[in-house]
């Protein structure tokens, strides 16, 4: 027999599989030993009350041997020989569409601007270490995109936009853990991210597909409003009938090319704001009501959102146990975004407190129409460069202070490798999201006590949420609505925000393609 169950246990009986078969035995009413296999389905962290729970949605096997185990099958084909299509960016939009154009029997030639996910490593040991920022490899360039060096969330709101459970699969077959196919709020981690990336590479060469590290795609080759290819840095063409622009939202050379060949663009709705630092232990006792069950659960995270003023001010890619990063692509700009390894053991939490700009808001909108949110952000992130002291080093103060505006006289220490300079923020940010941010913190204080606290900083900017700027497309067959063949993809688009809509989103495009060709 098999049956679903639901259980509902404190978090150190969750953690023992010894108390779990007692318990899944006592809910079908049948001894333990009856019980063949139990596999989680589903799990997540009830820590509205005191009483912590962690809830389990099982399928139980019983009176009769266990399930062999199912492996999700991936159809992907030799494509040495197939028809080809080109994508610009091997971040997780391009990745997917790759995998999946593989599976559709068509070959991906990808090109990408920075390097493999090794070669990456450096760079950004390089930019811890030293704040040497390498243009072109970075947080938000090279292999696996945005995604390869960040905390790997995993969650989205997107479900009704495609398959989240093969892009699940998929990482999971390429090396994630096994729970991210059942956790609730399922994340990888920056230790294991590259390797998984590593391994998405190997298939898409072992079946034929092309990958072009270094080699950044400078122009798009147009007819008629038909495209017909690209050119890369060194001037060489590379001839195809469809091209996946999946460039990420970082990849600002992208959009003045496009402004500049008149290719349809359109400035749209973002975010901006600072990125809050807290102990994490601090947040653990928070969140989880000082419960004497606080051993046995992860780090602790949160989620807040306010209206302020008609706008929205939410936390953002929240990080349990993570780290600040430098997330900057020129020398001239600080800006911040958060990770964490798999473990979430550094002992900081941090989040983006962003408040949401909509093209009204835009100062810089009536001089420079589509690409104002553009310059918007660029600004920022010089006006945080210009506060931030040394190369890299970012704007901060701590929060107390930010709120009564106050410069801060010192500073806790933080996760951010390349340092922080106390600045005032409250000063120097637009005054319309220094005031929002300012009265979300007293609000958010409200929901966490002790939120508001001396023990956490503000450091700035952080201006890469989400893109400033839509690259528009058809509904139906999610070509551009101007250019035939091309097909903007994934963050950078304007169409996802995260690696699983963006990989979502890749998918989508790539069986758009197949359905054209
Ligand atoms: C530090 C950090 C942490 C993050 N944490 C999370 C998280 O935990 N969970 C989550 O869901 N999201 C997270 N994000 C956001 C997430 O990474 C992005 O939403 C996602 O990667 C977008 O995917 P994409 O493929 O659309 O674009 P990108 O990942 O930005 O990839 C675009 C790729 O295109 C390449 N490219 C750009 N221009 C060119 C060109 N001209 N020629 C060739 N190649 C080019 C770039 O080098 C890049 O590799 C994080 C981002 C950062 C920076």
């Amino acid at each position: 027999m098999i049956k679903i169950i639901e259980l509902a246990l404190t978090p150190q009986e969750a953690q023992s599989e010894a108390y779990i078969k007692p318990m899944a035995g006592n809910s079908l009413a049948i001894e333990a030993t009856r019980i063949s296999q139990i596999k989680i389905l589903r799990k997540s962290i009830d820590a509205r009350k005191k009483d912590i729970k962690v809830n389990l949605k099982l399928e139980v096997v019983y009176d009769q041997a266990p399930n062999p185990e199912t492996k999700y099958l991936f159809n992907y084909k030799d494509v040495n020989n197939a028809k080809e299509v080109i994508i610009v960016g091997a971040g997780p939009s391009g990745l997917f569409a790759a995998l999946e154009l593989i599976e559709l029997g068509i070959k991906p030639i990808i090109f990408e601007r920075g390097k493999n996910a090794s070669d990456r490593k450096r760079d950004i040991a390089m930019l811890n270490r030293q704040s040497k920022l390498n243009p072109e490899s970075n947080y938000c360039f090279g292999e696996g995109g945005a995604g390869t060096f960040s905390d790997g969330k995993l969650y989205t709101r997107a479900q009704k936009r495609g398959d989240i459970t093969k892009v699940l699969e998929i990482l999971h077959a390429n090396g994630a853990n096994e729970n991210i196919l059942y956790e609730m709020h399922p994340h990888i981690g920056t230790d294991k991210l590259p390797t998984i990336i590593a391994n998405i590479r190997q298939i898409i060469l072992n079946c034929g597909g092309q990958i072009f590290f270094e080699t950044k795609v400078v122009d798009l080759l147009i007819e008629y409003n038909k495209i017909n290819g690209v050119v890369t840095k060194n001037g060489d063409k590379h001839l195809a009938q469809a091209v996946i622009l999946a460039t990420g939202h970082s990849a600002r050379d992208i959009y003045e090319l496009l402004y500049s060949k008149n290719i349809k663009i359109e400035a749209k709705p973002f975010a901006m704001g600072v990125r809050v630092e807290h102990p994490q232990e601090l947040i653990n006792e928070i969140q989880y009501h000082r419960s004497d069950q606080m051993n046995f659960l992860p780090p602790a995270e949160y989620s807040l959102t306010e209206q302020i003023n008609g706008r929205g001010v939410y936390s953002f890619c929240m990080c349990p146990g993570g780290y600040i990063v430098a997330a900057a692509t020129q020398e001239n700009q600080v800006v911040v975004n958060g990770m964490s390894p798999s473990e979430r053991n550094s002992p900081y939490a941090n989040a983006g407190i962003v408040m949401e700009i909509r093209t009204e808001d835009i100062p810089e909108l009536d001089n420079y129409k589509e690409l104002a949110g553009l310059i918007f952000q660029e600004k920022m992130e010089n006006m945080a460069k210009n506060n931030g002291g040394y190369k890299q080093s970012a704007p901060a103060q701590r929060l107390v202070d930010f709120v009564n505006g106050k410069l801060s006289n010192s500073l806790p220490y933080t996760s951010y490798f390349p340092g922080i300079t106390s600045s005032p923020l409250h000063f120097w940010l637009p005054e319309n999201i220094s005031n929002a941010l300012r009265e979300a913190f007293k609000l958010f204080d409200n929901k966490m006590r002790g939120f508001l606290t001396n023990q956490a900083i503000i450091v700035g900017v952080e201006s890469r949420t989400s893109s400033p700027i839509r690259i528009p497309r058809d509904v139906l067959t999610m070509q551009h609505v101007q250019i035939q063949g091309l097909f903007p993809c994934g963050e950078g688009a304007g169409y996802a925000g995260g690696i699983m809509s963006s990989a979502i989103d890749g998918i989508n495009c790539a069986n758009k393609i197949a359905q054209k060709m």
